[in-house]
């Protein structure tokens, strides 16, 4: 197994949000982390099918450029009535014609479409955030984490924190969308507390345990 030794990762993404969770996650490992950003990366295609895929695409093309281990998360949110979508294709949901993206439009969409299929009941709407992380280093060999969160979509979106789909999702036995919870309460992990509840927090307890020696 390749080692973490260095204590320097690099991050590889762009998204400010993603980059904000895993800089929290990281803090108490004492990890240099640098985001894709920082090294001037250009963001590769996403053009795998799974997010086991995409999160290697990520990483190991962020691992290449900078000689550096690199740890990625591809992520998104599968809607159990839309057959799993968006899915993989989460991001793009949100694309606009100008190339830029809109959450509001992408939560309305999903919206939309589970309104089509006839899902207005909550247990109708059911759904999980998705999150794989993957640790490449430049010769090519990697490792994944996965981490999962059960909830259900909710309209209208509710809360003004977090990023991405948060305001729409309410995650079993909670009273609050992601959207309406302080990162720490989404995260819901420290090291050495027994579970995680984000999807992100929850792949990373994983890496942490595997990797980094955590509870
Ligand atoms: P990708 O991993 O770059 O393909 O993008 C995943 C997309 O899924 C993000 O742009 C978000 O819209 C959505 N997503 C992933 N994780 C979260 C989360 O924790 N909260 C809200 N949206 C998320």
């Amino acid at each position: 197994m390749h080692s973490l030794n260095g204590q320097k990762i690099v991050v590889a993404s762009h998204n400010e949000g993603k980059l904000r969770e895993f800089a929290d996650l990281m803090a108490p490992f004492g990890f240099e982390a640098k985001s894709a950003k920082e090294f001037d990366l250009p963001e590769p295609d996403e053009t795998g099918t799974t997010f086991e895929d995409n999160a290697y695409i990520k990483a190991f093309a962020a691992a290449q450029a900078t000689g550096l281990p690199a740890l990625s998360d591809d992520s998104g949110l599968c809607v159990d009535a839309l057959d799993g979508a968006p899915g993989v294709y989460t991001a793009n949901w949100a694309e606009t014609p100008d190339g830029s993206r809109d959450f509001g439009m992408a939560m309305q969409r999903t919206e939309v479409a589970l309104q089509d299929v006839g899902a207005v009941d909550p247990a109708q709407r059911k759904g999980r955030f998705v999150a794989v992380i993957c640790l490449a280093f430049p010769d090519g060999a990697a490792e994944y984490f996965r981490g999962e969160v059960e909830g259900t979509l909710v309209w209208p979106p509710r809360g003004e924190l977090g990023f991405g789909y948060d305001p729409v999702f309410l995650p079993n036995g909670f009273e609050k969308t992601f959207g309406e919870m302080s990162a720490a309460e989404k995260h819901g992990w420290k090291p050495g507390q027994p579970e995680a509840l984000s999807h992100r927090a929850r792949a990373f307890q994983k890496f942490a345990q595997a990797r980094l020696g955590s509870a």
